[in-house]
């Protein structure tokens, strides 16, 4: 059989997407493979598909013990032998399944990545042929990714330990350099076939919504689709738990899920998510990997993630069924502060501490650009687009009139100058604004020529303003606890008078009063 008849046969679609036959095909032909597609870009194909195609046993490995079973349930219905290993089984249950596999029984075997070197299982795969391994959710591996395990370190070793290496097929949807080399390194792809589908999402709209009340902002959303499945993610399980019940307080139909709850219990709420007995997911970043409901029409992210590749991930649950669908991320600078804490409390390589604070900024970025924010997500991960503005973001759809800005920014960017380029956005916003700030005058900055320039402005509306040119690149934020403002070559332009700067101006009550602890 080829490909195309076995995707019609036995899953039933008519033709492939982007990417997948060429992935596909390479397997089959003996080559090693690197997929990274979006999610819900039909990965799990590419590697069940070559399953059938190959003599052996396929191993899939995966992280994902709670859908392991479903997704050899969906195999199995489509009458296609495969089975699973992992911790939820009995000894004896376990015990059956390897002697089945001994046996021949399976095409396609998925496993756990700590069972790979358990005893048992090495003393099978040495009797039995094993074509192929494909690892799925593959970033995992990389200490780089948000997903880092620990258990993905078993990989290289199990694959050692095979009598032939097999080939090997890597898949995510996470699409960062570090983790790309990071994958093909550490398990030693062999000039794999590289394939990186578009990361566009037409269906999904993007939106950032700052300087709001969030939970009116919220009430409101759901009561205008109240008819709609949708996800919400909060930052903490205290979070997720005081808005559910809120939630339901009001009448909504919630569920919630977060990594302190009880396996029964998650996997209850998960389930009455999944078939539509609740329409709304509240819940921490604990959920969400794998899942595979058609028809999440919004994911609204209640406190930002850490980093943009979490973001479009989770907002990406959404739409998975291709129609219309949104994905609002509620800015509040006590947001960034949360992530800061969280930073500072994980033990980690200076390193590695830097690459994640800059990883925070740039989601902090993409909160406060004017640019398209489709854009700025899909240059994130390497891809350049041939258009300016998608039309279909929060961004692009905002049509308040821009405001000349190029003086109030000269004056920032002298100032940040003067300042020897060592303080933090509040400190330049005092000092603009002519603040009387104990430090302020400690430091003799009422000297500076500077002082002052800005006294028609608030600090608050300076700090927005500082907020917006490092979005925009015209001025640069240090890494760590406590970021300083520092020019950028594009500073020099603006400074030289060879650019000009638009922005709209901000609502922002709300913000205003929290700012301030940002920074
Ligand atoms: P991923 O693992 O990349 O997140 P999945 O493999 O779970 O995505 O696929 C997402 C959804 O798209 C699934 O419901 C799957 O059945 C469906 N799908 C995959 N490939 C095709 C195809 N060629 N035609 C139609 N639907 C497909
Ligand atoms: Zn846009």
């Amino acid at each position: 059989m080829n490909p195309n008849r076995i995707l019609k046969e036995y899953f039933g679609y008519e033709s492939f997407r982007k990417g997948q036959y060429e992935l596909i095909e390479a397997i089959v032909r003996g080559q090693d493979v690197l997929g990274i597609m979006p999610t819900s870009g039909g990965k799990s194909l590419c590697y069940q598909i070559p399953a059938l195609l190959m003599e052996g046993v396929t191993l899939v490995i995966s992280p994902l013990i709670s859908l392991m079973k479903d997704q050899v349930d969906a195999l199995r219905e489509s009458g296609i032998s495969a089975t699973y290993l992992n911790s939820t089984l009995t000894v004896q249950e376990q015990r059956t399944r390897l002697e089945e596999i001994r046996n021949g029984e399976y095409k396609l075997v998925y496993i756990a990545p700590e069972r790979l070197n358990t005893v048992d299982f090495l003393n099978i795969v040495t009797d039995i042929s094993i074509p192929f391994v494909a690892i799925d959710e593959s970033h995992c591996i990389s200490q780089w990714g948000h997903d880092f395990r620990p258990s993905y370190k078993e990989i290289p070793r199990f694959i050692r330990r095979l009598n032939q290496r097999p080939l090997l097929g890597a898949f995510t949807a996470t699409a960062t350099e570090e983790i790309i080399t990071d994958i093909k390194e550490i398990l030693k792809l062999d000039r794999p076939l590289e394939i990186i589908t578009g990361f566009d999402r037409p269906n999904l709209y993007f939106g950032v919504e700052k300087g709001i009340d969030k939970k009116k902002y919220l009430l409101n959303y759901l009561k205008n689709h109240s008819d709609q499945s949708g996800i919400i993610y909060c930052a903490t399980r205290k979070e997720v738990e005081s808005l559910a019940k809120e939630l339901r307080d009001k009448g909504f139909s919630v569920s919630m899920y977060h990594g302190g709850m009880g396996n029964e219990e998650r996997k209850e709420s998960q389930d009455a998510f999944l078939y539509d007995q609740s329409l709304i997911m509240i819940a921490t970043n604990a959920f969400g990997m794998g899942i595979d409901k058609s028809n999440v029409r919004f994911v609204i992210h209640f406190n930002m993630p850490k980093n943009i590749e979490a973001y479009y991930q989770e907002a990406g649950r959404a739409g998975r069924d291709g129609e219309n669908s949104e994905c609002i991320l509620l800015f509040s600078p006590q947001d960034v502060v949360k992530q800061k804490y969280l930073i500072e409390i994980t033990d980690m390589q200076q390193e590695r501490e830097q690459m994640v604070y800059k990883n925070l900024q740039t989601l902090v970025d993409y909160c406060h650009t004017h640019d398209c924010l489709r854009k700025r997500l899909l240059e994130y991960f390497g891809e350049n687009t041939d258009w300016e503005q998608c039309g279909k973001c929060s961004n692009c759809l905002d049509h308040r009139e821009k405001k000349n800005i190029t003086l109030e920014a000269k004056k920032i960017l002298s100032c940040v100058y003067r300042m020897k380029e060592s303080f933090g956005v509040t400190m330049v916003a005092n000092v603009l604004n002519g603040s009387k700030n104990k430090k302020v005058l400690e430091l003799g900055f009422q000297n500076l020529s500077t002082y002052g320039i800005m006294d028609d402005y608030t600090t608050k509306d300076i700090q927005q303003i500082i907020l917006f040119l490092v979005a925009e690149g015209y001025l640069a934020m240090t890494e760590g606890k406590y970021p300083v403002v520092k020019l950028t070559p594009q500073s020099v332009a603006v400074l030289k008078g060879k650019e000009e700067i638009f922005k709209r101006e901000d609502i922002n009550e709300i913000e205003n009063q929290t700012e301030r602890a940002v920074h």
